[in-house]
């Protein structure tokens, strides 16, 4: 009803209405506290439109109040924390899951939670494995105030998770939301996950629509691969500008019949330097066979 008035009244109705628009402004770094005058406002909706690949209008029109209540992640779109470089500085990582949600049981939550820090394996040297003490990184569910947080959660909607830049590590992910997997009711479980522990890895966010690391939900989609955009970022982080350096890939003997990329021979190109990973071994064979076992 609020976001209605808004629409029918035009951007200068805004201080009237509500405050909502200019707290999401606000809490994911498009305007700094204290600058509500219509200049400040109409700058900061277009950095928002243009972040959200929306017409940089600078008018809260129908499209941006739509995006602005889409669900997402509540990481700041513009990090000023100075965490922004941050990476962790060992290959060997561990996470432990304090709690898990009752939408998918304890099973399920832990085999989707290693399911999305694989997505990442896949493409960098690290690995992640599941400790129970001391660990780097750590999974939990809680809602509205929770696990000691600075930041609360908000409901079901708004805000799905969160996740704090190396060496923190803490991921939190919202339990008013409706988890779920392989489907597209409810907040797909390995999404949200994979999108937070980019950031717990040291990623911002990315106004490239269709990648991993754009900050509002895009839904359950198969198969789930990492955009370029993702995979480009990452590496960058973990290996500086050049991006992984690899020796070419083992050539074997052609297995009858097999010769075939089951993710592509575009994907599996840019990740072939995996194919000498010892980590790798099994995915790359079960997903880019021809671009590292066969022969040209
Ligand atoms: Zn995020
Ligand atoms: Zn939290």
């Amino acid at each position: 009803m609020a976001f209605l008035s808004l629409i029918l009244f035009g951007f200068f109705s805004l201080s009237i209405c509500m405050d909502n628009p200019t707290t999401f402004l606000k809490r994911y770094g498009y305007l700094q506290s204290g600058y509500n005058d219509n200049n400040s406002l109409t700058s900061a909706i277009k950095k928002m439109q243009k972040f959200g690949n929306l017409p940089e209008t600078g008018v809260l029109d129908k499209q941006t109040l739509k995006l602005m209540s889409t669900p997402r992640c509540g990481v700041s779109d513009h990090n000023h924390s100075g965490y922004s470089s941050k990476k962790w500085t060992k290959d060997k990582l561990t996470y432990k899951i304090i709690n898990h949600t009752p939408d998918l049981g304890l099973a399920e939550t832990a085999r989707i939670i290693q399911e999305a820090f694989d997505k990442w394996s896949q493409v960098t040297p690290l690995t992640f494995t599941r400790g129970y003490g001391n660990t780097d990184m750590i999974v939990d569910f809680g809602n509205l105030r929770h696990s000691s947080c600075a930041f609360d959660f908000d409901g079901p909607g708004g805000v799905l998770a969160h996740a704090f830049f190396p060496p923190d590590g803490r991921t939190h992910f919202d339990e008013d939301e409706h988890f779920t997997d392989k489907t597209t009711a409810g907040t797909n479980l390995l999404w949200v996950a994979a999108h937070e522990f980019g950031h717990a890895l040291g990623l911002e966010h990315s106004a490239v629509q269709g990648s991993l690391m754009y900050p509002y939900y895009q839904g359950y989609k198969e198969p789930f691969v990492l955009h370029q955009n993702d995979i480009s970022r990452i590496q960058q982080l973990y290996y500086g500008s050049g991006g992984a350096t690899v020796p070419p890939p083992p050539i074997t003997a052609l297995p009858p019949g097999a010769c075939t990329n089951f993710y592509g021979d575009s994907y599996c190109e840019t990740i072939k330097y995996g194919c000498t990973w010892d980590h790798w071994k099994d995915f790359m064979r079960n997903n880019c066979y021809k671009t590292c076992f066969c022969k040209a």
